[in-house]
């Protein structure tokens, strides 16, 4: 099952032709999650040939503008499109009266539902179906904020074909196996499982972590992730801003990755008042060194980048 995250925007307040506010399309298996929508996501939705109306959960951490200020286009998009299915938005208190406020005066009526979900404190269950569970973690910015993590449940095991043929396993029994049963026929005949099936390959994890200050208390609830996505607005040379404006340096970031050993560490939300993003990855080498720059357009596969 593919797990991945796209990045639509890496940038922080101030759009630029390179870069964009913050969003990334992150994707299990055949679903897609759209993770925050600042200015410019539909752009790049489109150059990276998502499809918009295959999204059907929007997650926002907060409601500063460069996490959301795409959100209403690209609803006003999918009404365009015709939109039937019911769109999940996931977000802190305040968002659904932007949204309904701002269709309301418009007098539009979209084609389909918008369902809100309220996102209010950390460890909260804020999505879950059969591949995957998304929870809710706790940051530390001017205004409630909140990241999220994803959480691949246990796969099924893999069935092997040969085996199968060799011991003349019906198909009914198949379900059953991959499940961890033995196989147990009409006439007492018994197959054991690891004859038949394999271990799948271990569940992976994402954690997306927006706007955020050091914060100690996320430690806990990144352990182990096999890629953490963590804001890194400044460079340890501008701490003071960084401390001012509740957001992390590159350092900070690394900090946060090593004490919670994670896998993999990916770093964006960049300030643009540094023109080479290479030093990101340098300040950020010297603490944790599978670190990762976010790019527009840029494909991470969780668990092997
Ligand atoms: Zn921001
Ligand atoms: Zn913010």
């Amino acid at each position: 099952m593919g797990f991945s995250v796209l990045i639509l925007g890496s940038g922080s307040a101030l759009p630029t032709i390179s870069s964009h506010q913050t969003a990334q399309i992150i994707e299990v298996g055949n679903q897609l999650f759209l993770m925050d929508c600042g200015e410019g996501t539909q752009i790049e939705l489109r150059r990276n040939k998502v499809k918009v109306q295959k999204i059907d959960h929007i997650f926002i951490s907060h409601l500063h503008g460069d996490h959301f200020f795409g959100l209403v286009g690209l609803m006003s998009t999918m009404h365009l499109l015709g939109r039937k299915k019911t769109l999940h938005i996931h977000g802190p208190k305040g968002l659904q009266e932007i949204i309904e406020v701002q269709f309301r005066n418009a007098g539009s009526h979209l084609s389909y539902q918008m369902e809100f979900h309220l996102t209010e404190k950390a460890g909260q269950l804020a999505y879950e179906d059969e591949k995957v569970k998304v929870t809710v973690l706790p940051l530390h910015h001017r205004i409630a904020c909140f990241g999220y993590r994803f959480d691949e449940k246990e796969k099924p095991r893999k069935l092997i074909p040969r085996a199968l043929e060799e011991y003349a396993i019906p198909t009914y029994a198949r379900n059953e196996i991959t499940k961890g049963a033995d196989f147990r026929g009409e006439d007492g005949r018994v197959v054991p499982n690891h004859l038949l099936s394999k271990a799948a390959e271990p569940p992976k994890s994402y954690a997306y972590c927006s706007d955020t200050a050091y914060f100690k208390k996320l430690i806990p609830y990144l352990k182990g992730v096999d890629l953490l996505y963590h804001e890194a607005t400044f460079l340890e040379e501008d701490q003071a801003r960084a401390n001012k404006t509740y957001h992390s340096t590159a350092k900070e970031a690394a900090q946060v990755a090593a004490e919670a050993d994670v896998k993999k560490l990916l770093l964006g939300h960049f300030s643009n008042r540094y023109k080479n993003k290479e030093r990101f990855l340098q300040e950020s080498r010297q603490v944790f060194k599978e670190t990762y720059i976010a790019e527009e357009g840029k494909r991470f596969e969780v668990g092997s980048i």
